[in-house]
């Protein structure tokens, strides 16, 4: 395992994202416990030793379950990570109860690591205004205390929201966590928010590198293109390889739902194999020539579901949509459908765009309802 100096301490260059763990029978809240607990024994074997949970992972069972999960563990043989969820605007001033509540819940005296959850343009306001919410204060407070070893941020926002973020806590921030990988690099601005970062001489901590696992396999002539490049490398593992390449990264977060993803990481992790720069440039142009399509970017983070008054499933929808339009119809989307209830159909959309004000991708979700409604129909 590659291991990055970050202050006083080693961690693992490969952080474990708790937010996709084996579920059963596709219920997000009902994590399978056994077979996490494999995957996470095998990761402390191999030498990872940051674990990401956070407030809303799999709908609050995350922080429950990787508590019991490391609890056999010395509590120094581990860096816990969690999050104050401020994605959700109903959660601002209850810092301290959310805080206490994590505490127990993970069943630890401290966090490790804790941030300041999906800095973005819907919330910014509100961190910013600790007159009101106290977000800071309690948490620089926790900081101070020793129940918050180190503090920082994790951002979907753009970087006029991130700038002002930094203008008022930045001297505080120990690390910070962004979306990079190659498809971002320049399509959502990653290259920039990590120069920024470097400006504020922050560490750099990366979600999504697999973009919510649309980087794990790609269309067979950009996967043809990189075989021939390296031979034995894994589609994955290009996009780990891309973030080796970068100095300023610390900690890649994956998030990762079964052993087979679990071992093929941290077989990655074993040895940092850098892209040259005609690698470099090979693996940009896919990107390039991959933005240009027309699937919609979901990375099914999830923030989006707990604001629309409907109650519909927004990332599943969005993935049915885009197997739908991509296939140009065809019976997958009708027939998965036709599972759902009539009150959770694209249909039942009322255009409210509450889901757009905190959805990390831009994603117009009111206009995809309704194209998916009006393309469900014509058939
Ligand atoms: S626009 Fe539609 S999908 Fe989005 S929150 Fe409103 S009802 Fe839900
Ligand atoms: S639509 Fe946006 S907010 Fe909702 S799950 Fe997808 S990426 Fe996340």
């Amino acid at each position: 395992m590659i291991y990055k100096q970050f202050q006083d301490v080693k961690l693992s260059a490969l952080g474990f994202g708790c937010m996709r763990l084996p579920v059963k029978n596709g219920v997000y809240a009902d994590i399978d416990e056994e077979a996490a607990a494999e995957m996470i024994d095998f990761a402390m074997k191999s030498g990872v030793n940051y674990y990401d949970t956070a407030w809303g992972y799999h709908d609050g069972m995350s922080e429950i379950v990787m508590g019991k999960l490391l609890k056999k563990y010395p509590r120094n043989s581990f860096y816990l990570a969690s999050k104050f969820p401020g994605y959700d605007l109903g959660n601002m001033g209850k810092t301290e109860e959310i805080f206490e509540k994590q505490l127990v819940k993970c069943g630890v005296e401290y966090f490790d690591f804790y941030l300041f959850h999906n800095v973005c343009e819907m919330n910014i306001d509100a961190y910013l205004d600790d007159a009101k919410y106290k977000t800071f204060d309690f948490l620089i407070k926790q900081k101070r205390n020793g129940r918050i070893k180190h503090l920082g941020f994790s951002a979907h926002g753009d970087l006029n929201v991130m700038k002002r973020f930094l203008a008022e806590y930045g001297e505080y921030m120990e690390f910070g966590q962004l979306q990079i990988n190659y498809l971002d690099w320049e399509f959502q601005d990653a290259r920039k928010k990590a120069e920024l970062l470097k400006e504020h001489n922050i560490p750099v901590w990366v979600m999504e590198p697999l973009r919510g696992g649309k980087l794990a396999s790609l269309a067979k002539e950009y996967e043809e293109t990189l075989k021939k490049l390296r031979p034995n490398e894994g589609t994955p593992a290009w996009a780990f390889r891309f973030l080796q390449t970068l100095p300023d990264v610390v900690v890649t977060l994956s998030g990762m739902s079964d052993m087979a993803q679990v071992k093929d990481n941290i077989k990655t992790f074993e040895k940092a194999e850098p892209l040259n720069k005609t690698e470099m440039q090979t693996l940009l142009d896919i990107a390039e020539r991959m933005t240009g399509k027309s699937k919609l970017p979901c990375t099914a983070c999830r923030y989006c579901t707990s604001h629309c008054p409907k109650g519909l499933s927004i990332p599943e929808l969005i993935s049915l949509y885009n197997e739908h339009r991509f296939t140009g119809g065809g019976f997958i989307a009708p027939m998965a459908l036709s599972s759902y209830e009539k009150d959770k159909l694209p249909s039942a959309c009322v255009g409210c765009r509450s889901c757009e004000k905190v959805c990390p991708q831009g994603i117009k979700i009111s206009e995809m309802m309704k194209d998916f409604t009006l393309r469900l129909k014509e058939e």
